[in-house]
């Protein structure tokens, strides 16, 4: 069935809106996009009429965990049986809020994103990165337990143990994502808020450890992402090829020119950050992470305006991870606009700009552009004069993944 979507504005994902667009979707893929008077004749296609035309959203950093609260450990006391069936629901809360896509740094999203492609779980396309790669003491390795625990508890949730050390054991870290399916892969280069012992400011794996990960990873033609808050973590990473920065709290003038320089992109994930400061306490966020959240909060706010102002290339994530949570991914937008993008940025970020955070593992979206994917959505409102319409799930009014209707 050929569906042709006619809308008052369309936005491109990247480059200028075209008033009076038109789409048309047909096998999956995008045959025309571009003003009404230049589309193709009608013929028996479908015709959807909206208020605004757009690629469906990316989301480049979110977690499928399957638990409820803002404390991570709640993944190792739970059932991962249980725990895969709630990050079903997840999946299509997601789709309904407009997000073909998720790049997910790790969690269930390897087996999420393997169901939904077998057309059996409802969802956006999953680009899963199996476990995080973490040092021994880093920011995935439990500390409250004996190691050897902590490594029984990660391959019990995940599937394959992801606390390496040494450039041996980083290279076959790597190799273990990959079995599980891995298309990206996500590793530690700071201590991060949401674990008990380590610090945010300082970095983790040697520079030995970090060149081996990104060697063995792009020879499999996978991209690294890094998370990092402190300097030198960020300066480490970028140093040995990772080419996204997640999180990147303590960024300063030096350190976004160097991800300029680099052509790394940024993943803030400033969701994340805001809705711990708002709602961690009532969530059963644990005491060492409140602590963390303090001491980063506000930095983080200032790196992702000076990475505007500086011109790093931004793509849109998160960090959500919570049942119940996810949906909200449209929210990002808006604290990115707060933080110095304008409404069309923070779209380009939330679409065109989300394909390149996989590297040669990208497909063809992100863009409403002939021969692309037919990932598309329609929107009631125009975001282009106040983005906030795209947080609230009940605005987007249709949802194509790969030509298929799933909403509208
Ligand atoms: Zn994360």
């Amino acid at each position: 069935m050929t569906v042709r979507i006619e809308a008052k504005r369309l936005i491109p994902g990247s480059g200028d809106v075209i008033e009076n667009g038109v789409v048309v979707l047909d096998q999956g893929e995008i045959t025309y996009a571009g003003a009404a008077n230049g589309a193709p004749d009608p013929g028996d296609a479908e015709v959807v009429k909206t208020e605004t035309v757009m690629p469906g959203m990316w989301e480049c950093h979110g977690h499928f965990f399957g638990i409820y609260t803002a404390n991570i450990d709640e993944a190792h006391l739970s059932r991962p049986q249980l725990l895969s069936m709630r990050v079903t629901s997840d999946a299509r809360v997601a789709l309904d809020a407009g997000f073909t896509s998720v790049r997910e740094m790790g969690g269930l999203g390897v087996f999420l994103g393997r169901a939904v492609e077998e057309g059996v779980v409802v969802g956006p396309n999953v680009y899963g990165a199996g476990g995080t790669l973490s040092m021994t003491a880093g920011h995935a390795d439990t500390h409250s337990v004996d190691l050897d625990m902590a490594r029984a508890l990660h391959v019990r949730f995940g599937g394959e143990d992801n606390i390496v050390d040494g450039p041996d054991q980083c290279r076959a870290g790597v190799r273990r994502m990959l079995r599980l399916g891995a298309k990206v892969i996500k590793i530690h280069a700071s201590g991060g808020v949401m674990s008990e012992l380590d610090d945010p400011h300082l970095p983790q794996f040697s520079n030995e450890e970090l060149n081996a990960i990104v060697d063995e990873a792009n020879r499999m033609e996978r991209l690294v992402g890094a998370h990092c808050h402190g300097k030198r973590g960020i300066m480490s990473a970028l140093e040995a090829g990772v080419k996204t920065i997640e999180h990147g709290t303590f960024l300063d003038d030096e350190a976004a020119e160097a991800m300029v320089e680099a052509e790394a992109i940024l993943v803030p994930t400033r969701f994340i950050v805001d809705l711990l400061i708002r709602e961690g306490e009532q969530r059963g966020m644990p005491e060492y992470a409140k602590k963390k959240i303090r001491m980063t909060a506000e930095a983080h706010s200032d790196a992702i305006s000076l990475a505007i102002e500086k011109g790093v290339k931004i793509a849109m994530g998160t960090d959500i991870w919570a049942t119940g949570v996810w949906g909200r991914n449209g929210e990002e937008l808006d604290l990115m606009v707060e933080c110095g993008m304008t409404p069309m940025q923070a779209i380009e970020a939330a679409t065109a700009n989300g394909p390149a955070t996989l590297g040669p593992q990208a497909p063809k979206s992100g863009r409403l552009e002939e021969g692309l994917d037919a990932d598309v959505i329609c929107v009631s409102g125009d975001p282009t004069g106040d983005v906030s319409i795209l947080a609230d799930p009940d605005n987007i009014t249709h949802v194509f993944k790969g030509g298929v209707r799933y909403k509208g």
